[in-house]
C-alpha cells in the first residue's frame, strides 16, 4: 500500500490536477477530504468549520439511498468481487446482468421489456436517443430525427441530453448552436397538486402536432425536474404526451435517472401519472450510488422496429456494458429497496422535510418551499451564494450542494427523524445566509 497522502498534501495535487463537477482548472472552491462514509454520515479528513462528520443531505446527487457502506450491498461486492469484477459484454452474457435486467423489466410498467445496460445516465440517454431515431429510419421514416421537450429539464453533460436540457439560463446554452436542434415546449405549469392548465395541454398537443413529421420521439423527466430547477408539476401533463403522442407516432421517453427507485414517492414518476413510456431510462439509485450504472429500457415494438431495419442491430456497446460488480449491486440495492416498507420511510422523511424546511417560508429572500417525496426544496429569489451556503451547512453538520436559486436535499432513505431535522436546519441556515 502506499503512503497515505496528508489532506493538505491530498488537497494540493487536487488543486494541480484534478477538475472536479461544472468546475475550471484550478479549482476556484477547495473540497472537502472525505475519508469514509457510512450509514448517512462522510467522515472527513479535516474538521471543517468544526464538524468531523456531515449527514449527507444529497444522497451523492438522488444516488445513495440506503446510506453508505451497508452490509448487504458490501456483501453483494465483495461476493462478485470474488467471482470476476468485470467481462465484457459482447458474445459472453452473466448472471448478475441477466438477474438486473429481468428485475428491471418486472418493476417498470409492464410494455417495458427489453434493456440496455449503459455505464452512465448521460450514456442511457444517448441511448435511449439512438433507438429512438433507429425506430424511425428502420421504419422508412428518415426525416424524424428531432426531438421535443418542455423547458426547464435536465437529461445529461454529453450531446444529445445537453440538446435536450433547458436551453437557457442551464449549464448547456454556451452550446446553443452547436447542438442538435430540438423543439421546446414551455415550462410545464408548477405544483405536482396544481389544477392541470388547459390551455398548457393545448399547447403541447399543438407542438407535436406540428412537427409529428420531424419528431422522433419527446423526451421528459415525470413529475420533477431536477438539475434543471428543481420543479414539480402535475401528472395530468403527462397523460397529455402519451395521448398526443400515440395520436401523431411520436415515441415517448421518460427520463427516470433522478426520480426513479421511490424518490418522488412511487417506485417509478410515471406510475403517479398510470403512464407507460415507450423507452425509460434509469440510473443515479440504480446501484444504491455504489457504482457508475444506467439502463435504457423499451418496448418490443420499439426493439423489433429497430431490429427489422436496413441496418438491423443497435450499434451501441460500452466497454463497461453489463459490468458484473455494479450489476450485482444494483440487484442487491434493489431487493433490499423492495423488501423494506421503502413507501413508509419515503412519507416519513416526506413528513419530515415539510415540517423542517416550513420554518424557511418566512425568510427574507425566500420565494417558495416544496416538498415531494423525499424531495425538500427552497428556492430563493436571488442566485445562491455558494460558499457562505455551503459553510451554513457545514456549521450544521450537513452537507448540501446547492446550485442556481436552490437549496435542496434528497436524504437517504435511511436517514433517521433527527438526523432529517438536523438537514432541515441547514437547508434553513444556507437559505439564511446564501
Ligand atoms: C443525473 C441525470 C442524468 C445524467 O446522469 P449521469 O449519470 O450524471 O450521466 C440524466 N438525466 C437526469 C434526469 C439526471 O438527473
Amino acid at each position: 500500500m502506499p503512503e497515505p497522502l496528508s489532506p493538505a498534501g491530498l488537497r494540493a495535487l487536487d488543486r494541480a490536477h484534478v477538475w472536479h463537477p461544472y468546475g475550471p482548472m484550478p479549482g476556484r472552491q477547495e473540497p472537502l477530504v472525505v475519508e469514509s462514509a457510512s450509514g448517512v454520515r462522510l467522515r472527513l479528513a479535516e474538521p471543517a468549520h468544526g464538524q468531523h462528520e456531515l449527514v449527507d443531505g444529497m444522497s451523492s446527487w438522488w444516488s445513495a439511498v440506503h446510506g453508505y457502506n451497508h452490509p448487504v450491498l458490501n456483501e453483494a461486492a465483495r461476493d462478485q468481487l470474488d467471482r470476476m469484477s468485470h467481462v465484457m459484454f459482447g458474445g459472453l452474457t452473466h448472471e448478475p446482468a441477466v438477474r438486473l435486467a429481468a428485475r428491471l423489466v418486472e418493476i417498470t410498467p409492464e410494455p417495458l421489456q427489453h434493456v440496455f445496460l449503459a455505464d452512465s445516465g448521460s450514456v442511457s440517454v444517448e441511448v435511449a436517443v439512438k433507438m429512438c431515431l433507429q425506430y424511425w429510419r428502420s421504419a422508412g421514416r428518415p426525416a424524424k430525427q428531432r426531438l421535443l421537450t418542455w423547458r426547464g429539464g435536465y437529461h445529461g453533460d454529453t450531446w444529445q441530453p445537453m440538446s435536450v436540457c433547458d436551453p437557457e439560463g442551464g449549464m448547456h446554452e454556451l452550446w446553443s448552436g452547436a447542438l442538435p436542434r430540438q423543439v421546446f415546449a414551455d415550462e410545464p405549469p408548477a405544483g405536482f397538486d396544481a389544477e392541470p392548465d388547459a390551455a398548457y395541454a393545448t399547447h403541447l398537443r399543438e407542438l407535436i402536432a406540428h412537427h409529428a413529421d420531424e419528431l422522433a420521439a419527446v423526451i421528459v423527466e415525470p413529475v420533477v425536474q431536477g438539475a434543471g430547477g428543481m420543479r414539480f408539476h402535475s401528472p395530468a401533463y403527462l397523460r397529455v404526451l402519451r395521448e398526443a403522442c400515440d395520436a401523431h407516432g411520436v415515441l415517448l421517453v421518460f427520463d427516470e435517472i433522478a426520480t426513479g427507485f421511490g424518490r418522488t414517492g412511487r417506485l417509478f414518476a410515471a406510475e403517479h401519472a398510470g403512464v407507460s413510456p415507450d423507452v425509460m431510462c434509469v440510473g443515479k439509485a440504480l446501484t444504491g450510488g455504489y457504482l457508475t450504472m444506467a439502463a435504457t429500457l423499451c418496448t418490443t415494438a420499439v426493439a423489433e422496429g429497430i431490429s427489422r431495419g436496413e441496418v438491423p442491430v443497435l450499434a451501441h456497446g460500452p466497454t463497461f456494458m453489463g459490468n458484473p460488480l455494479a450489476s450485482a449491486v444494483a440487484c442487491a440495492s434493489i431487493e433490499l429497496l423492495l423488501g423494506q416498507d421503502w413507501e413508509q420511510e419515503v412519507k416519513r422523511i416526506g413528513a419530515g422535510l415539510r415540517d423542517g424546511l416550513a420554518p424557511a417560508g418566512d425568510l427574507p429572500g425566500v420565494r417558495e418551499v416544496r416538498v415531494l417525496g423525499a424531495i425538500g426544496v427552497v428556492q430563493l429569489d436571488h442566485e445562491v451564494d455558494m460558499e457562505s451556503a455551503t459553510r451554513a451547512a457545514v456549521r450544521e453538520g450537513v452537507w448540501l450542494r446547492p446550485f442556481r436559486d436552490l437549496v435542496y436535499t434528497m436524504p437517504p432513505y435511511v436517514t433517521g427523524d433527527d438526523d432529517v431535522a438536523r438537514i432541515c436546519r441547514a437547508v434553513c441556515a444556507a437559505a439564511r445566509e446564501g
